[in-house]
């Protein structure tokens, strides 16, 4: 694990390259501390932009942070501009962060299952190819925490929808792990080994330091998770 905690509650990820500014918050920044998470990694509350998550894969491009509306339905964003902070709010889901290893663009994505089924993993990096030419190869990828396999029960009907990645439990039911089906997406496209960098942080185990929907029964609390290109 390579994030730093810098100050309590702020958890900055060193996989990008000094260039990029990319982190998550602990529980303690709950929604009312965002500035406070934010201050944190040296950002600004007005400069974030955000979006309506809806368990979708459609991806926004953000050019003018000023006219952004937060009303937006999608579950990425991408941004070539310096100084644009693209937030993306989850509580089991998994965030995925993106950048250009040469600086040109980076993205953040809500990977819930519904998102991930749907493509978003792959619609991020299309859109990284056809509006800005970042290549795959010049992608890296890192996992925020998430709910991970050793939690996230699910049904039987998981089995097909993610073949090879859910794992059945004798109750009938199953453990899904959404991190590993990320991992073959990007697989199939390229992106491997060195290229991702996981967390490997599970909310539900460690919900004394992460919001858990699944856990805590519907929270309405959220892990804040930021990417900025910063010079
Ligand atoms: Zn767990």
């Amino acid at each position: 694990m390579s994030a730093i905690e810098t100050v309590t509650g702020v958890y900055r990820l060193d996989c990008f390259g000094a260039s990029v500014v990319a982190g998550y918050s602990g529980r303690n920044l709950d929604n009312s501390k965002r500035h406070l998470f934010l201050g944190g990694l040296g950002l600004k509350i007005e400069d974030l932009v955000m979006v309506k998550q809806v368990h979708g894969a459609v991806v926004l491009r953000v050019d003018h942070p000023a006219s952004h509306d937060p009303e937006s339905p999608a579950d990425g964003l991408i941004t070539d501009k310096k100084g644009v902070v693209l937030g993306i709010r989850t509580a089991d889901c998994v965030p995925v962060f993106f950048a250009d290893e040469k600086g040109r663009a980076l993205g953040i994505a809500h990977g819930g299952w519904k998102g991930i089924k749907q493509g978003i993993v792959p619609n991020m990096i299309d859109f990284f190819q056809s509006h800005y030419g970042v290549l795959p190869g010049d992608l890296k990828v890192a996992f925020g925490p998430a709910i991970r396999a050793c939690c996230y029960e699910v049904g039987p009907e998981f089995s097909r929808y993610f073949p090879g990645c859910y794992h059945a439990a004798g109750s009938g039911k199953g453990r899904l792990d959404l991190a590993e089906v990320i991992r073959r997406q990007l697989a199939s496209i390229g992106i491997g080994g060195e290229r991702i960098h996981d967390t490997g942080i599970c909310t539900a185990c460690r919900n004394d330091s992460f919001f858990s929907y699944r856990r805590e029964h519907l929270t309405s609390e959220r892990t804040l998770s930021v990417i900025s290109l910063v010079c």
